[in-house]
């Protein structure tokens, strides 16, 4: 199923820290298939929960950039120094194209949909789209670190 995204930068929903995921449900793995679809009819790299209107630590990534896709309640444990600035766009803010400076690598754990956790190293794009989503679940968006 297609899901609504959330649109416009002042949508409370988009800008509510996220809960972490207590426990996944037959609901949870209902939600991140249509979160997969979603992403997909609409190109994006990237998907947060609060965008389709769940206020919950999750986010999924396309598979063209990554091996892992499903990230329940991740946390960024590293950052590198080096960053290096992009225009990036929004599915929740279209039209707009911002250039923002992010860290060029990272390290990442989270649980994916069988309740694993595992850790990921993510470089140039993946690690763009993962700082952008975890953006995302703590309600920032890039309208806000636009330098
Ligand atoms: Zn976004």
């Amino acid at each position: 199923m297609i899901l609504k995204i959330q649109i416009n930068k002042n949508n409370p929903i988009l800008r509510k820290k996220t809960e972490p995921v207590a426990e996944i449900t037959g609901e949870i793995l209902n939600l991140i298939k249509d979160m997969k679809e979603t992403m997909a009819k609409d190109n994006g790299v990237g998907l947060s929960a609060n965008q389709i209107g769940k206020s919950i630590r999750l986010f999924i990534i396309s598979p063209e950039l990554s091996k892992k896709q499903v990230f329940i309640n991740p946390k960024i444990i590293k950052l590198s120094k080096k960053t290096e600035t992009m225009e990036e766009g929004c599915l929740s803010l279209p039209d707009i194209f911002i250039p923002i400076e992010r860290a060029k690598s990272l390290k990442i754990k989270a649980s994916d949909e069988k309740g694993k956790e595992f850790k990921l190293k993510a470089k140039d794009l993946l690690a763009r789209a993962i700082q952008h989503e975890t953006d995302h679940l703590n309600g920032i968006l890039i309208c806000d670190n636009a330098k």
